[in-house]
């Protein structure tokens, strides 16, 4: 299976959309959007969810734990550029 960021999710399943920045992840229960043109590559997310759900991939977070979730809705509200987009925080 490559490895690209961009084509693999580990957990989740991405899909490329209308707005071909903004990526979807879907794991078991909840959906992750994360917009790469808005994503600076900060890190907060990363460092503040909880379950480590997040990674930088090419300084872009990626949800690769998508179904560590616990819906907290911490990296939505962290996020600097709101560039995520979480089904449980809408
Ligand atoms: S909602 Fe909470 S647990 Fe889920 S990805 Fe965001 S910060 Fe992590
Ligand atoms: S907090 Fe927002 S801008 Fe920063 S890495 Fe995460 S998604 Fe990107």
């Amino acid at each position: 299976m490559p490895d690209h960021p961009l084509r693999t999710s580990p957990e989740g399943i991405r899909q490329r959309e209308m707005i071909m920045t903004t990526f979807t992840w879907e794991g078991a229960d909840v959906t992750i959007k994360v917009d790469h043109e808005k994503c600076t590559g900060s890190g907060e997310c990363v460092a503040s969810c909880p379950s480590e759900v997040y990674e930088l991939q090419d300084e872009k977070s990626v949800p690769v734990n998508i179904n560590e979730c616990i819906e907290c809705c911490t990296c939505v509200e962290v996020c600097p550029e709101n560039a995520i987009i979480h089904s449980s925080c809408e």
